[in-house]
């Protein structure tokens, strides 16, 4: 088995276990994603894995194994996207979502725009804002068929940015290590307040040391618009 085949098992190991039939127009998508990863990666700070066999890996993969939790058509936000994971993978092995990608950070927002349009996908955007950030409030509390996010915040802070863009009958899904136990346990009373039912857990396993957590919050009320709270308040002083 050559290099490149090797790499590619990951992704390949995660569709099959998320159903999606791997076509090459999706495979060449994201070894180009994987060259801009890489390039703007000496400029701007995206990520600390560049390896190729470890970006497909704990990047590409590992953003697919969440892919099977989105209903059809879905509207997914990934709030906290940073160079696009996992809402830019899901897009493009799941060419029926509408994304929207959300970052506080600028400069990763440029790079998902060119991102997008070099690979050319339609119905998903990348939009700079913070999750407390007022105009992003207007237009979008409530709103979501799902919101997804990875290594942002733990739980309590993480429910607090998320659940409220979640409308109701839909969820909140964060891709989580297996060290979660605690947080989760900190984060009931969050969930209540901003208007989730209890969660639901499932596990994979990523490589053979690595056991992943999927945490998926049903939205079951409406959020009031005073959350997230601003100042910096669901990072300094989470709900409790
Ligand atoms: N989800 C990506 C990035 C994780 S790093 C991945 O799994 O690789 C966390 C990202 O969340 C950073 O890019 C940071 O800018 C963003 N972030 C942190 N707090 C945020 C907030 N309150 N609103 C929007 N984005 C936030």
């Amino acid at each position: 088995m050559n290099q490149q085949k090797l790499y590619l098992q990951h992704v390949i190991k995660a569709c099959e276990s998320s159903q999606i039939i791997l076509t090459d127009d999706m495979l060449s998508k994201l070894y180009r994603y994987y060259e801009l990863l890489v390039e703007w990666n000496e400029k701007i700070n995206l990520t600390a894995i560049t390896q190729i066999d470890e970006v497909y890996l704990k990047h590409f993969a590992d953003s697919i194994y969440g892919s099977k939790y989105f209903k059809q058509n879905a509207v997914v936000c990934d709030l906290g996207t940073g160079a696009g994971f996992p809402g830019l993978v899901l897009k493009i092995v799941r060419p029926d979502l509408n994304v929207v990608l959300v970052d506080a950070l600028d400069k990763r927002i440029k790079f998902l725009k060119t991102v997008i349009d070099e690979l050319q996908l339609t119905s998903i955007e990348a939009l700079h804002f913070r999750a407390e950030d007022k105009l992003f409030k207007q237009n979008y509390l409530n709103t979501f068929d799902y919101v997804v996010a990875r290594a942002v915040a733990k739980m309590n802070t993480l429910t607090e940015y998320c659940l409220p863009f979640v409308k109701v009958g839909g969820q909140m899904i964060a891709y989580k290590s297996d060290k979660i136990n605690d947080e989760l346990f900190e984060s009931v009373n969050a969930i209540k307040i901003i208007g989730g039912n209890n969660y639901k857990i499932q596990t994979y396993n990523l490589d053979t040391e690595t056991e992943r957590w999927i945490v998926v919050v049903d939205k079951i009320r409406e959020t009031n618009a005073k959350y997230p709270r601003d100042k910096n308040k669901p990072k300094l002083s989470p709900l409790v």
